[in-house]
């Protein structure tokens, strides 16, 4: 919902659920969130408030650094060298009984620098790994703000711990298993806020379950009045998920209401830089809508080389998510500027943020929110 400090990777979706009821036998804990922090970065330094452990990939120390003593690891072609000493593995870890500092960014946990090879996935992943419950304790307040009413952060606890476990459990043969930056966001140890943390130490464990699986729990700050399908914002949405409902209690959030302006010059060149030629735009229309709230899953733009048609995933990320807030729009054209208005900001799936922050003000419990925002699943403690 805030900003992020880490540089946004790549938007996750969810992989084919492979999860299987009778989990919480299965399940090894304490359980590990493996997030990506950086990738392909050119260096980066790091030190720690307690002595700083290297270890291979077999858990061998090999070198270490005193508490407070800053260590610099670079990537000259694809090689990984420690205070300019070629380390020849492919995996390198960084373990201290104290909090990691990692470009200025304190991190629980230990750090993973790993050589992934093949493929699309090829590259240099930097990866904080680090106990889930600890690492929910550095998302919550980027995700909600910490003065809201105890009930509304524990249900977004609930829904970022499934979120998380997720895919914790569906990328096992990934580098890692989140990104800092895709739906939910991570500060670290760094944004930790005494409220937040309480609200995921009463209700640890607890995971939010549909059709005997772990949800992955989507959430969106505002819907704008109507949650949406997942498989109307990404195509490749193929799990089971609850039905979108009515919301009607996020009217006071900020971005409720919003407006966007571009000139049809300007809208060219976004698409341009996108490598998306239009000629001179004509019209822009909501080729697709869904039947929740007639949100647009799919924008068309009449122009004099034809007509293009983009999900709105694609049409946000051209134009800018913080311009076009949301799916829920309407577009006029005046002159030769093209006018939106609009409702809700993000995609809309699953928990409302802001209406379950007025549902907790009203006085309703974590589980009734989540019930109404994912109607049909249940909440299970797995550890
Ligand atoms: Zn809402």
């Amino acid at each position: 919902m805030k900003k992020s400090f880490f540089i946004p990777f790549s938007v996750f979706l969810c992989a084919a659920c492979l999860f299987l009821a009778g989990m919480a036998a299965r399940l090894k804990t304490p359980v590990y969130v493996r997030v990506l922090i950086h990738k392909d970065i050119a260096s980066f330094t790091m030190s720690s408030e307690s002595p700083l452990t290297m270890e291979n990939e077999r858990g061998v120390k090999i070198g270490g650094a005193d508490a407070r003593e800053k260590i610099k690891v670079r990537f000259p072609n694809r090689n990984i060298t420690v205070n300019g000493r070629l380390y020849k593995g492919k995996t390198l870890y960084f373990v201290s009984d104290g909090k990691i500092n990692l470009n200025g960014v304190r991190l629980k946990g230990k750090i993973k620098v790993e050589k992934f090879p093949g493929g699309d996935g090829s590259g240099i992943y930097i990866v904080n790994i680090l106990e889930i419950e600890d690492y929910l304790k550095g998302v919550l307040p980027n995700e909600v703000f910490p003065y809201w009413d105890e009930e509304a952060l524990k249900a977004q606890a609930v829904a970022s711990r499934s979120y998380a476990l997720y895919h914790v459990i569906n990328n096992k043969g990934a580098p890692y298993d989140l990104t800092g930056f895709s739906s939910q966001l991570y500060g670290g140890a760094e944004t930790e806020d005494k409220r937040t943390s309480r609200a995921v130490d009463l209700t640890r464990g607890q995971v939010i379950t549909y059709k005997n699986r772990v949800l992955c729990a989507y959430f969106a700050t505002v819907c704008g009045g109507y949650t949406e399908a997942p498989q109307n914002v990404w195509i490749n949405f193929k799990d089971d998920f609850p039905k979108a409902v009515r919301c009607g209690y996020c009217e006071k959030a900020p971005h409720y209401s919003w407006n966007y302006s571009i000139s049809s010059d300007k809208l060219r060149d976004k698409f341009a830089e996108k490598n998306i030629n239009l000629g001179e735009v004509i019209r822009i229309y909501p080729s697709r809508k869904s039947r929740y709230g007639s949100r647009v899953t799919e924008v068309g733009i009449l122009h004099t080389g034809g007509e293009t048609k983009l999900r709105i995933v694609g049409f946000r990320d051209v134009l800018g998510a913080e311009n076009v807030k949301s799916g829920l729009f309407k577009v006029t054209r005046k002159g030769d500027r093209f006018y939106f208005s609009g409702r809700g900001h993000g995609h809309g799936v699953g928990l409302c943020q802001y209406g379950a922050r007025e549902l907790a003000a009203r006085k309703w419990d974590y589980k009734s929110i989540l019930s109404y925002y994912y109607p049909g699943a249940g909440i299970k403690k797995v550890y």
